[in-house]
């Protein structure tokens, strides 16, 4: 079966190796063109992720840097893989080929430049949460004590985001910057998230937070961190499930995906350590759901789901 995973940290990974690690088939990485393969995944995204450590001028610069190993490093040494910088390209990919595609965890590297996003967007950039876990120009994220919202700045940048088929992902938020974000955004995902009912951890999502998405047409794909998943100890593939059936539970049958969060993560799933493990995440599911709820999950869902397929409220 398909799969489309929404989140993977391994351009900075890579970024941090120098360009280093062969993306085609390095044992360090979590996700790499092999195990994309063996693991059924179809669409890969690539978060382009700046550390808060990094000072503020060289962050763009990194920022391109990860943009320059996903075109030569992924794409350019593979063949298979398939860039896809419009959500139009993804009904283009041929059998065999892996489509792969930028998304920006956090919106520090911008400054306060506009300019800059416009140039992200051209160089293929589908996605963007306006924070990581600090706070920066456009909002607060969910480890700024403060927990403000959106400035007037993270405004327009949603509204940027409307205006070019963006998504707005609300992962990393803090609680008022997601009912900012979900005021005015079109098009609202929380790419790598899971449910504070089953897990209080702060990067999940309340029920009344998980219902307003699915209320706005948005999406939650769920995320392979154990921390996100259990309160404490190891975590089974079947426990990531029970997010699966929670958020069912409020509604989002048809708005659940996966995002991983492969080689941004220390800790592992048992039997889901890396992207070629897929696979035993979906047997598992298809003993508990139909094949097309699966399919759902898999990729469909983001599929009916992208800005220009839905119908926007
Ligand atoms: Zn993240």
């Amino acid at each position: 079966m398909d799969i489309i995973d929404l989140h993977c940290d391994v351009l900075a990974r890579m970024h941090k190796a120098k360009g280093k690690i062969p993306f085609a088939d390095s044992k360090d990485l979590d996700v790499t063109f092999e195990k994309l393969k063996q693991g059924g995944v179809r669409i890969q995204a690539f978060a382009i992720f700046v550390s808060p450590s990094i000072k503020s001028d060289e962050k763009f610069q990194v920022a391109l840097d990860q943009i320059h190993y996903f075109y030569t490093e992924v794409i350019g040494k593979n063949p298979q893989m398939k860039a896809l910088k419009t959500w139009d390209d993804f009904d283009q990919l041929q059998d065999g080929q892996i489509g792969a595609f930028l998304t920006l965890e956090g919106v520090d590297c911008i400054g306060n430049d506009m300019q800059k996003l416009s140039i992200l967007r051209e160089l293929g950039v589908l996605s963007i949460g306006l924070t990581w876990n600090n706070a920066n120009l456009a909002a607060d994220g969910v480890g700024e004590e403060r927990g403000a919202g959106l400035t007037a700045f993270g405004k327009e940048i949603i509204q940027f985001c409307n205006e070019n088929n963006i998504l707005s992902d609300v992962s990393h938020l803090s609680e008022r910057a997601f009912w900012d974000v979900m005021d005015i955004a079109h098009f609202p995902i929380a790419s790598h998230s899971n449910s504070q009912t089953l897990c209080t951890h702060r990067r999940n999502l309340t029920d009344e937070q998980a219902t307003e998405l699915f209320k706005k047409n948005g999406l939650i794909h769920v995320v392979y961190n154990p921390p996100f998943v259990v309160e404490k100890g190891d975590a089974s593939i079947s426990d990531l499930i029970a997010h699966i059936d929670h958020f069912c539970s409020l509604g989002g049958v048809h708005q659940i995906g996966l995002g991983s969060d492969f080689d941004g993560i220390s800790e592992k799933i048992t039997n889901l350590e890396d992207a070629s493990m897929h696979p035993a995440l979906i047997n598992e599911l298809l003993t508990r759901y139909s094949e097309d709820e699966v399919k759902g999950f898999a990729f469909q869902n983001f599929l009916d789901h992208r800005p220009g397929r839905q119908a926007v409220l």
